[in-house]
């Protein structure tokens, strides 16, 4: 009976024939031997992640994946990344991302990255613990220019607009309501508040003004983004029983595994591009089965070489990516392995599309189908037919035995 599960998903991997790949989808056209050996032995079939018709986000489609309808859970991005970042949170607070940047004195953008400021520490310390009337904001830094910001007291709303314009030469925004309730009012003031604030502490900052001595931008305005707020909800051990945990390199599926309650393994090498460490990503995944009975792992850069209209660069990538998967003839004897993606992101379009994405499940005693090629058009023939990301979880729980009897 299998007893552990590793899903691997490759972030956009789907995508629509290719003229100059002679017709074929860079998984089609790619050399992925280890694929199609997986694939023959396992059961395939076409996943449409939120539902045939609906376009995923990156975000939403996984917690589909992982059984938390995105309608239910979906916290908006600020929670996801804030809890990337290690940041615990509590009922009713407002989580927002953001990056420090370069204002002039008029709140004028200078610098959307303060020079793409590497170490940000000294000024998430400055701000961190300050207090806005009755609000208390807890402030942390993340990856180069990047800090999470949690508002907690009484009365919040994320019903509130960005501050950051996200482009130079334009003035931060002031953050208006988008509801008419007090507290999406009462959450907009005390934003405006704390950017106003911010930008005072950081401009008088003994690290900024060294920064300027060396001729490098200062980080003197935090602009913000993504205000969602947090409520509770059952962990992924609670729903389902699983010890778990995330391999990635990106921050939004870091943020994703720990929102769920996952443990973050590092992995050095791991960078969420196309020089990722994906051997390493993999070794470290069969060695997390020796202690998690679920592993999830993350695999980035085939979507943002969709996004970068990049066709033979996808190929060359889920090449690289098929060289590693040999390492999964190293998956133990109760372990299943689940492999597809969270949505298409095709080179043509150079954005995520519904196109449905393939999918297989392999592993001791799972059914097989005739499929010997993982691809678009091949596992469109699969014996798992057309599935939505929220059939992932209870297929897995059939194949462990976890599934409730319906009935008698
Ligand atoms: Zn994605």
């Amino acid at each position: 009976m299998l007893k552990k599960a590793i899903v691997l998903i490759f972030d956009g991997l789907g995508d629509r024939p290719i003229a100059s790949l002679g017709g074929l989808t860079p998984l089609e056209y790619a050399k992925t031997p280890n694929f199609d050996k997986l694939a023959t032995e396992a059961q395939c079939g076409l996943m449409h992640t939120l539902g045939r018709g609906l376009r995923p986000g990156s975000d939403t489609s996984h917690l589909a994946i992982f059984g938390y309808e995105p309608a239910k859970y979906y916290p908006g991005r600020g929670p996801i990344e804030v809890a990337g970042l290690g940041l615990k949170m509590q009922d009713g607070d407002v989580a927002l991302r953001g990056n420090f940047g370069t204002v002039d004195d008029n709140m004028v953008i200078q610098d959307r990255r303060a020079g793409r400021i590497l170490v940000v520490e000294p000024l998430t310390k400055a701000l961190d613990g300050l207090q806005i009337d009755d609000v208390t904001l807890v402030v942390k830094p993340g990856t180069a220019h990047r800090a999470g910001v949690v508002m907690r007291g009484p009365g919040l709303s994320s019903a509130v607009t960005d501050a950051d314009p996200h482009e130079v030469g334009q003035a931060v925004w002031e953050v208006k309501p988008t509801d008419d309730s007090p507290e999406a009012k009462r959450t907009a003031r005390l934003l405006n508040k704390f950017v106003t604030k911010t930008h005072e502490i950081l401009a008088e900052l003994e690290f900024n003004k060294e920064r300027q001595s060396r001729g490098e931008l200062p980080g003197n305005c935090l602009l913000l983004r993504g205000a969602g707020q947090y409520r509770s909800f059952p962990s992924f051990k609670e729903r389902f029983g699983f010890t778990s945990c995330c391999v990635a390199g990106g921050g939004l599926y870091k943020g994703i595994g720990a929102f769920l309650g996952m443990d973050i393994i590092e992995v050095p090498g791991a960078t969420a591009l196309p020089d990722s460490d994906i051997e390493a990503k993999f070794k470290t995944a069969l060695k997390q089965l020796d202690s998690h009975n679920f592993v999830f792992i993350h695999v980035k850069a085939a979507d943002s070489l969709g996004e970068d209209g990049d066709p033979e660069g996808k190929a060359e990538f889920i090449a690289k990516c098929d060289k590693a998967m040999g390492l999964f003839d190293n998956l133990p004897k109760d372990g299943l392995l689940v492999v597809t993606a969270d949505h298409s992101t095709p080179c043509e379009l150079k954005q995520h599309s519904a196109d449905p994405v393939p999918v297989m499940f392999y592993g001791d005693g799972v059914r097989t189908d005739d499929i010997v090629t993982f691809g678009e058009r091949a596992c469109a023939k699969g014996g798992l037919g057309h599935i939505e990301g929220k059939d992932i979880m209870p297929q897995i729980q059939n194949l462990m035995g976890h599934l409730h009897l319906t009935g008698a």
